[in-house]
């Protein structure tokens, strides 16, 4: 959840920075280019058609000057009109050919005709004659005017302001005989008013065209300055100027402005998918890095206590020898299987079983350094990975350390249990430098501890090994001889009564002659067959010559011994009866010996075993009594038939002062419990008839005689039978 605000923050700022910003400014200067552009060139078209107007305006007013002078010519040259001055009843004559005609031809307004002392000759208004043109203000101005008054007498035209209005003047010389005098002139004024701008406008489609005297509203409209030769301001020309350039942003401006918003809003709504999109995205990149981690720690951790699983630990294991190599340090490895687990699980559930080893999971935990790697390998086996080792010392204290917490009872789901542990130690370099060797050292001491009676640490050593390496051999050759039926052989050691005269029973004891090594003891092979799981099928083979053997003497009772491995694996009852069955065995004439051993693994299971194959009619020995942990009181809780005195106990007898004591102790509760007591080991006289006082009812033992192949069974049975002959 953190994770996801966090991302959303980081994802949010690197959106901004990495889409919208940078498509903002492209949108912007897009934009802004966009406008400036449009609002450079409208304003651009704009004062270029003002200018060309203005142009055009110009050249009407110079080109109607020049009209106006033409028109006043064209009378003031023509010969005849001198004529007509001088000669006073040409009156009429001029009123109608000057003041009317240039008022009716061409809108003259004003005609003045001067004489060459520029005195008024005659005045027309309109056409019609001025009566008294003296008191005429706009005549007292027009020849006030320069171009009238100005001593040079040539033909002129020019713009005049007069009676506060804008007019046109022009002065022509009218056309005489003799020019070296000066002579009458022809003058005409025409006002620029309404009906001339008028027309001005139509020519040159203008809008708004007047005159003004310049504060008229200068900023909106377009104006010219009209200025007479003189100088003289005759006023501002004012018109509402032609704006292409806005009529073209009026045409252009909807639709430049809808795919404005149009480009915009698309913008806008890629910016959103982008965004769902690539949130989305990241998030579910999120998801997938969290369950890649997940997977990850799944794949290097133990589900059940989170401790790094073998891959993991082995990894690291290869880490710290390359390392220690380099700087020539030493690694320390520790195997540690716990030692009554799979007695913890049977009897107190899986479920206790999980929280033991989640508790071992935390005492190991604490106990080890924090360079130190705790594992678990499977099951109820952990590892520690020591690197940067200084001194061995270090190493066992911690195994020490590990085998005390381990002993101390641990409390699951209420009820207090004891585990205790083993531990296998090897060290690098001394050990070995490769991972998988230093395992297999570590692992060859583990066995060692385990099978030097548990709850303690052992280091490895070069012994071991060889011992391993011979292990594995014999464990190939035992292997064959079992398939190929060859130096295996069972011979039996009788079993006697009390006096030792007659013979009660025999007990199949298995005979290897290994074909180089000779004769190997079962102390030796035994452990290993059971170790390689070949006691299963080297059991079965012994029980079924004991069925053979126990039909050829069918008055002995044959006692087979059962290794812990056979007892322990299932469905050993039936297998052991449908072998007898097959091999033609009576059960009521078979005992059984098994062990100390298969009773602590799994209590209830082994009386369940034990009451079962009585219930099959075998009898049951408790075998080797006395050597093991357990009190006497609680195995004398399993329900068997017989218990064998280890020949330890028989063998101290004279030796150790208590020793007739134990030995009255034991056949005194087994008689309490109903029980056959046979001692083992009997090898002199005086142990048989200690053993006889205590109350023993069996003896076995080389005084007697020792395993012997059952053909020779027959000849031991003789002296017996001649004995009980002599006593018959
Ligand atoms: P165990 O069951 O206690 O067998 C008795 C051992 O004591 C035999 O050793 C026997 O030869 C030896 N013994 C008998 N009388 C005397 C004596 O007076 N003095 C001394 N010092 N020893 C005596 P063995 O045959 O070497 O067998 C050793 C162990 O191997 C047996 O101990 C038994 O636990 C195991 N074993 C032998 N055969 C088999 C078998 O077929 N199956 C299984 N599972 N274990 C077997
Ligand atoms: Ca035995
Ligand atoms: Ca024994």
């Amino acid at each position: 959840m953190i994770n996801t605000i966090k991302l959303s923050a980081d994802f949010r700022r690197s959106f901004l920075r990495e889409v919208l910003v940078p498509l903002v400014a492209i949108l912007a200067l897009t934009y802004i280019g966009a406008g400036t552009g449009l609002f450079v060139g409208t304003s651009l078209t704009n004062s270029e058609a003002r200018q060309q107007q203005q142009q055009m305006i110009e050249a009407s007013f110079s080109q109607s000057l020049s009209e106006h002078l033409r028109q006043l010519n064209s009378l003031s040259r023509w010969g005849p009109l001198e004529q007509h001055l001088i000669s006073s009843n040409s009156v009429g004559w001029m009123d109608e050919n000057v003041g009317q005609w240039l008022y009716e031809m061409f809108g003259h307004q004003l005609i003045l005709v001067l004489n060459p002392q520029n005195q008024l000759v005659r005045v027309w208004r309109e056409g019609q004659p001025l009566a008294a043109p003296e008191r005429d203000p706009l005549v007292d101005e027009v020849l006030q005017n320069p171009l009238v008054s100005a001593p040079a007498r040539q033909d002129n035209a020019d713009y005049a302001r007069l009676m506060g209005r804008a007019a046109a003047l022009a002065v022509g010389n009218i056309q005489r005989e003799s020019r070296d005098l000066p002579g009458f002139r022809l003058v005409s004024l025409k006002f620029l008013d309404d009906g001339y701008l008028a027309s001005l406008a139509e020519r040159n489609q203008l809008q708004g065209l007047h005159f003004s005297d310049g504060s008229s509203q200068p900023g909106t409209d377009a104006r010219y300055l009209l200025i007479a030769q003189a100088g003289e301001a005759v006023g501002y020309l004012n018109w509402v100027p032609a704006r292409p350039g806005a009529q073209m942003l009026r045409t252009i401006g909807p639709s430049t402005g809808l795919s404005v918003l149009a480009i915009s809003l698309l913008c806008l709504y890629m910016v959103r998918r982008l965004w769902t999109s690539s949130m989305s995205l990241s998030q579910s990149m999120l998801r997938l890095g969290a369950s890649e981690a997940q997977a990850q720690h799944l794949a290097f951790h133990d589900v059940l206590t989170g401790l790094p699983n073998r891959a993991l630990v082995e990894d690291r294991l290869t880490q710290a020898l390359a390392l220690a190599t380099r700087h020539q340090q030493r690694v320390a490895l520790l195997l540690i299987d716990l030692d009554r687990f799979k007695t913890i699980n049977d009897t107190h559930g899986h479920h206790a079983g999980d929280e033991l080893i989640i508790a071992v999971a935390q005492r190991l935990s604490r106990i080890v350094r924090a360079s130190d790697t705790v594992g678990r390998l499977g099951g109820d086996e952990f590892i520690v990975v020591m690197p940067e080792v200084d001194n061995i010392g270090q190493v066992q204290s911690l195994a020490q350390r590990i085998v005390e917490q381990l002993s101390q009872p641990f409390t699951l789901s209420g009820s207090e249990v004891w585990s205790g542990a083993s531990i296998g130690l090897a060290l690098a370099p001394k050990d070995g430098v490769d991972r998988q060797e230093l395992m297999r050292k570590a692992d060859i001491a583990l066995y060692e501890a385990k099978n030097g009676g548990r709850g303690r640490y052992r280091q490895f050593e070069r012994a071991m090994d060889e011992s391993v390496r011979t292990r594995q051999i014999v464990a190939a050759d035992l292997r064959a001889a079992l398939q190929n039926g060859e130096g295996l052989e069972v011979w039996y050691q009788p079993l006697m009564d009390i006096g030792g005269q007659q013979m009660m029973g025999i007990e199949a004891l298995l005979r290897w002659h290994h074909p180089t090594r000779g004769p190997i003891a079962p102390g030796e092979f035994i452990p290993i067959a059971e170790e390689t799981g070949l006691i299963i099928p080297l059991g079965e083979w012994v029980l079924a010559e004991a069925c053979a053997t126990q039909q050829r003497f069918p008055e002995l009772l044959v006692a087979v011994n059962v290794s812990p491995v056979q007892f322990r694996a299932s469905g050993f009852v039936e297998r052991t009866l449908a072998l007898v069955r097959q091999h033609g065995g009576d059960p009521t004439r078979l005992e059984l010996e098994i062990t100390e051993g298969v009773l602590i693994d799994d209590e209830r299971e082994a009386r369940a075993i034990i009451v079962a194959l009585r219930e099959a009619g075998f009898r049951i020995a408790l075998d080797d009594f006395g050597t093991g942990y357990s009190s006497l009181n609680y195995l004398s809780t399993f329900p068997v038939d017989k218990i064998k005195i280890d020949r330890s106990f028989t063998q101290s007898l004279g030796v150790a002062e208590n020793s007739v004591a134990i030995i009255e102790s034991v056949v005194k509760l087994g008689h309490a419990m109903g029980l056959m007591v046979t001692a083992e080991g009997v090898e002199t006289a005086g142990q048989m008839s200690a053993l006889a006082n205590a109350g023993c009812n069996q003896l076995q033992g080389y005084l007697f005689s020792q395993a012997v192949p059952a053909d020779q069974l027959a000849a031991l049975m003789k002296p017996a039978l001649a004995e009980r002959g002599r006593q018959g």
